[in-house]
């Protein structure tokens, strides 16, 4: 069901639901097992479609993983230059691109792709993530091998010689609606792998076309160079929609369950997590966490963005308001425990500071926190990342959640949460938005950007009425869709 049931006890469930298959060594990874624990909400229990569909992924991973006789085969395959029709097992190579906030987003893109597609996800994991998340299938590896035939891969940029666009240019794959049309049968033609640049300068948005998801169906490797949430828009291609709409009945749920099911600290990384959690929020009776990020495009003074964080906190009544006159009162014992994620110290010592010059209205307690403040995003390195990934799943125990506009750390942090988080309005011209922030419609991630076709794009028409009633543009970002 879509209702909520937060009953803690019924989710002492550790595989949520049977979203995580059993039998996966405890010790390799505690987090599988030991997240349940610690998230406060269980909006959605995965469908039985999503169910069924996990666990053929599961059986397919197995048999076509690195090491396998049908891995090597593809392999093969691979090295001579030609895409074969027949082949067993196809693959999605995913490739590391922008911070982890966006790889996280890509990755869990790149699965649902896979699950649609047919095929196996591999994972090109660069030096600096090497130990932040755990094998995510029972049984197999999802690392693709480092003697990989293609080359330079973190290096190929966003317009490769191939890339989509550009092998359709130099027709090395042609495009048709007719099976018949002896150009597009020719299957010794198609490359051997495709290279898809699907991040944020969108290059390869004919992607997301019908006729273009037949063409693609028949190259065994794709690569994928991505640092977005792209799912909302594989549902505006009429060949995904309707298995979408199955396996997720709720399209809030998708990125919540997807997330959940695929990406698990490793116990480095869930070390800082439930060392932080016990020693600084088990206690309180309620969580709020707050992600403060300033990009550059849309930088204001601190005392600005303090001033937002009060006016959007004071808005929606989230933090404990002071008020000095309500000193002695003693009624309310409650404590709220607020988290602090952001790169900079100064957002922590001045709400830290409030709650010690102020009391809070009924006499509550509360106590203010922030693990690092690392000053500056530095992604090429490993513990940097640790600390990163440690403070998205600590705000994904929260119980609420106080974002950043058009930040992938926090849409993470809300998925993983299950969480509708309010969102602080991005400053765009480095002006201060009138509207601090605003409820979020859904726990989804935003689409920032959405590949933007028209007539060009052929295939089978999409259900629009549906489409309109499940994607909508983004509280935080009018160009970016988002599901609800
Ligand atoms: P986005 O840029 O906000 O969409 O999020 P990303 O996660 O893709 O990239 C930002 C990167 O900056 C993160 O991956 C971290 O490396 C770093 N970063 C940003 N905010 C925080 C934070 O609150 N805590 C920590 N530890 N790192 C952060």
């Amino acid at each position: 069901t879509n209702a909520s049931h937060g009953g803690a006890a019924k989710h002492a469930d550790e595989l949520l639901g049977g979203l995580l298959a059993p039998g996966m060594d405890r010790r390799s990874c505690r987090s599988r097992y030991q997240a349940a624990q610690y998230y406060k909400h269980f909006p959605y229990e995965p469908s039985p479609p999503l169910l069924t569909k996990l666990r053929a992924y599961e059986t397919r991973h197995r048999k076509c993983a690195p090491g396998t006789a049908l891995y090597n085969a593809s392999v093969e395959q691979l090295r001579s230059g030609r895409s074969a029709d027949g082949m067993e097992c196809n693959y999605i190579v995913w490739l590391p691109f922008d911070g982890l906030g966006n790889r996280m987003l890509s990755m869990v893109s790149g699965f649902l792709y896979a699950l649609l597609t047919d095929r196996v996800l591999l994972v090109d994991i660069p030096q600096d993530s090497s130990d932040l998340f755990c094998e995510p299938f029972p049984g197999t590896t999802w690392l693709l091998p480092p003697d990989f035939p293609v080359g330079n891969l973190f290096g190929l940029g966003p317009r490769p010689e191939q890339s989509y666009m550009s092998l359709l240019a130099r027709k090395k794959i042609v495009v048709t609606n007719d099976d018949d049309d002896p150009a597009a049968k020719n299957a010794t033609a198609l490359p051997a792998y495709v290279y898809l640049s699907l991040g944020w300068r969108m290059v390869d948005k004919l992607f997301f076309c019908g006729d273009d998801q037949r063409a693609l169906e028949r190259v065994n490797w794709l690569l994928l160079h991505s640092d977005l949430y792209f799912v909302p828009s594989l549902y505006s291609v009429a060949e995904f929609q309707g298995e979408l709409r199955q396996l997720f009945p709720a399209k809030e749920s998708a990125c919540h369950l997807l997330i959940r099911y695929l990406l698990h600290p490793t116990n480095a990384v869930w070390g800082m997590v439930t060392r932080y959690y016990k020693s600084y929020l088990a206690q309180a009776d309620r969580r709020i966490g707050i992600q403060i990020r300033m990009f550059s495009f849309a930088s204001i003074p601190v005392d600005d963005m303090y001033n937002q964080i009060l006016a959007c906190s004071r808005q929606e009544r989230i933090m404990p308001e002071t008020d000095d006159g309500d000193e002695a009162a003693t009624g309310d014992l409650n404590s709220t425990a607020i988290l602090i994620a952001s790169l900079y110290g100064e957002y922590y010592e001045r709400i830290r500071a409030t709650y010690y010059a102020h009391a809070a209205r009924g006499g509550a307690r509360v106590t203010v926190f922030q693990p690092t403040h690392e000053e500056q995003q530095a992604t090429q390195k490993l513990f940097h990342n640790q600390k990163a990934m440690a403070e998205i799943y600590l705000l994904g125990f929260s119980e609420e959640l106080v974002t950043s506009g058009m930040s992938t750390f926090g849409y993470v942090g809300s998925s993983l949460a299950g969480v509708r988080p309010t969102i602080l309005m991005p400053a765009h011209g480095h002006k201060v938005p009138a509207t601090p922030c605003r409820r979020a419609v859904s726990m989804e991630p935003c689409n920032l950007t959405p590949p933007r076709v028209g007539e060009e794009c052929r295939g089978k028409a999409v259900d629009k009425d549906d489409l309109a009633r499940h994607v909508k543009v983004c509280e935080d970002d009018g160009r970016g869709v988002k599901f609800f």
